[in-house]
């Protein structure tokens, strides 16, 4: 039977890290790292999202600025506080709740960030870096995906790996990420003729799809180190898009739902914001050290 890879441990472990990391810093630079979300709207998901980020960004002895905004707030207005926050020295990381209502422009929010303090990663700018190889900032939770992915396969180096999903804030990212570290990446997506035969063929798989259970224990290479992504509300509960009971048996580690991917999204983000303070302020931080467990 498979390793369980515990994202929850790990994502304890990152933001402890992460909080002592912040302690050097403030006695460094003389303040606290500090994140700013913005949430437009009153979305029942994205306030809970935003709710835990504060609470966790505070936790990790940062300074959490939240700004709600009506939902029938004009583009003028949200951008204007964007550019605000774009100016404000005591701000590290800018990060706006998606999604926004249907009037905004989502893209030109985004574009509107200071690259330097997007802290989700999600700035067009940031995609390019990431895919060129420069620093930047990477998408929280490709970025805890490959965390997890490293702690049972320290090394990717020529394997094959399979991400089921395109998306711009898992799947591609994800796929850029894998690429990174020297996997033979293919990108599976819902035109693909045999996802089926693609998932068969890897030594990883990570599935971004949105689909409960989709993926099942024997259409896997049997060993194979499997990262759900997947988070869908059934009637059952929570499930991956992977069938965990069937998979189990056949991979080699796998993570669970919930208690896997999940917790690692906001700590990463945690981590996001101190690489960005550090960055800002000139004062170092150990990036690998922070990212690894047991560092
Ligand atoms: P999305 O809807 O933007 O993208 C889904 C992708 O799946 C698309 O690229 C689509 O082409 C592909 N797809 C659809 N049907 C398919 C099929 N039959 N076969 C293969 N590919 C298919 O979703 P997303 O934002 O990337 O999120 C994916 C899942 O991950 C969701 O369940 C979401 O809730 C979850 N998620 C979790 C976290 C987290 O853990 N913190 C963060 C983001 C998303």
């Amino acid at each position: 039977s498979a390793t369980i890879i515990d994202g929850k441990a790990f994502a304890a472990g990152l933001r402890a890290r992460i909080a002592t990391g912040v302690t050097a810093f403030a006695a460094a630079a003389g303040r606290a790292p500090g994140l700013a979300v913005v949430l437009v709207g009153e979305d029942p998901a994205s306030n809970v999202y935003v709710r835990s980020k504060g609470k966790a960004t505070r936790e990790a002895g940062m300074v959490s600025v939240e700004h709600r905004l009506p939902a029938d707030v004009g583009a003028e207005a949200l951008l204007a506080l964007v550019a605000d926050l774009n100016a404000d020295p005591t701000i590290d990381g800018i990060l706006v709740q998606l999604p926004l209502p249907k009037h905004i422009d989502e893209q030109a929010v985004i574009a509107a960030i200071d690259p330097d303090k997007d802290v989700d990663g999600f700035h067009p700018i940031n995609a390019g870096r990431l895919a060129t190889g420069s620093a930047g900032f990477v998408p929280c939770t490709p970025l805890g995906c490959v965390m997890l992915l490293k702690s049972v396969v320290p090394n990717l180096s020529g394997m094959e790996a399979v991400v089921v999903g395109r998306s711009n804030i898992v799947g591609k990212p994800m796929a850029q990420l894998l690429l990174r570290e020297s996997c033979t990446v293919t990108v599976v997506h819902s035109r693909t003729r045999d996802v089926r035969a693609h998932v068969g063929a890897a030594d990883i798989v990570v599935a971004a799809v949105g689909i409960p259970e989709m993926i099942k224990g024997d259409w896997l290479k049997p060993g194979a180190t499997v990262i759900d992504v997947g988070i869908n509300r059934t009637e059952a509960g929570l499930v991956g898009d992977v069938d965990f009971a069937s998979a189990v048996g056949v991979a080699g580690a796998i993570t669970p739902v919930p208690g896997g991917v999940g917790p690692m999204t906001i700590a990463c983000l945690l981590r996001n914001t101190l690489v960005s303070a550090g960055r800002r302020e000139g004062v170092a931080i150990d990036e690998a050290a922070l990212d690894r467990a047991g560092a």
